[in-house]
């Protein structure tokens, strides 16, 4: 079979027959096509008893789990992880899952062991964290006691955490210090919150601030006809990004989008959010992420990967790179 680019400069039947070959990618029938691919939003989790967090007795298994849709209630373990992607070339960093305070240190300890025991694979990770919490310059300094801690996150965007929180005192503070430590922050916002956001990149002009899922943009805000009502309007949405894309020590990672699409979305349901977040923040400052398993609520990591391709095929192709692996590399100091 004739090795198709990819994503291809094409129109969209070009596409559908790229599309096509990449089926053979999928089947492995031409392993290692592809774009090279730094995943940097995957989470691993196990739903119960075993030891599939390699070995560990007690898991870091994640108490939003117990509510969270059926689909998300399984192991996921980096087996399952490389069988959703399999025939792409693809690396990874790991993304913390909100694991309870308790077992933030187990977490840190599982996930090393992951990280250590995957042939390279699982690069590094961004851990779950507390930058208000007393004592977190002494935890960070214990963080990165392994070299493959990156960032730290504390979700701003699940239901228990006050509006606000990461623009008190404490907290930007905290943040501070992971810049000082050479640690990026990542931003999982709820979108009608962007502008605490931007407040808190500005407190901090020295810490690398990566936001999540196109700070949460919902793409049914751009339907015509959305089946539910978007959890914001476009024009608010667009302008907190344009706000952040202002702050230069704030990186978007292009990632997210499918969940906030009942089944059946088709590429062009999510250009809108994708297209407005890579032009306002250009080329180095855009990073990819599948969120898997997450994206499970929305369709496949493999389909997400089709449609970003779809979507920035007719970007130049150094442009393409810099998405995909390139910009990961640099903000997360990666060969
Ligand atoms: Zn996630």
């Amino acid at each position: 079979m004739e090795k198709p680019s990819f994503p291809p400069e094409c129109n969209r039947r070009e596409f559908f027959r790229w599309a096509a070959g990449g089926l053979g990618v999928l089947q492995g029938e031409i392993p290692g096509n592809g774009p090279e691919i730094l995943d940097t939003h995957l989470h691993l989790w196990s739903s119960g008893w075993g030891a599939r967090f390699l070995g560990f007795r007690r898991e870091p298994s994640p108490p939003w789990l117990r509510g969270a849709p059926e689909r998300l209630r399984h192991n996921f373990g980096l087996q399952e992880y490389r069988e959703a992607v399999r025939g792409f070339s693809v690396r990874a960093l790991y993304m913390e899952v909100d694991v309870a305070e308790k077992d933030l240190d187990l977490e840190m300890a599982s996930v090393r062991r992951v990280s250590e025991g995957s042939g390279g694979q699982v690069l590094g990770a961004v851990l779950g964290g507390r930058p208000d919490a007393p004592g977190f310059a002494e935890w960070v300094r214990r963080c990165r006691e392994w070299q493959g801690t990156k960032g730290v996150r504390r979700v701003l965007h699940s239901g228990t955490t006050p509006r606000g929180l990461c623009v008190e005192p404490a907290f930007v503070e905290g943040v501070r210090q992971l810049g000082r430590a050479g640690l990026t922050f990542d931003v999982c916002i709820r979108p009608g919150e962007l502008g605490d956001a931007v407040r808190l990149a500005k407190a901090c002009p020295d810490t690398v601030l990566v936001l999540d899922h196109c700070g949460n943009g919902d793409a049914k805000a751009f339907q015509k006809k959305p089946v539910d009502q978007p959890a914001h309007t476009a024009s608010e949405w667009q302008r907190g990004i344009e706000q952040l894309a202002r702050c230069r020590n704030v990186v978007c990672k292009i990632s997210g989008v499918i969940e906030s699409l009942p089944k059946g979305w088709a590429a062009e349901d999510l250009a809108p959010v994708v297209n407005h977040c890579l032009d306002a923040f250009g080329p180095d400052r855009v990073v990819f992420g599948t969120n898997w398993p997450v994206c499970l609520v929305g369709g496949t990591a493999r389909a997400w990967i089709h449609a970003l391709g779809e979507i920035v095929a007719s970007r130049p192709e150094a442009v393409r790179k810099k998405l995909w692996s390139g910009n990961a590399r640099q903000i997360y100091r990666m060969s």
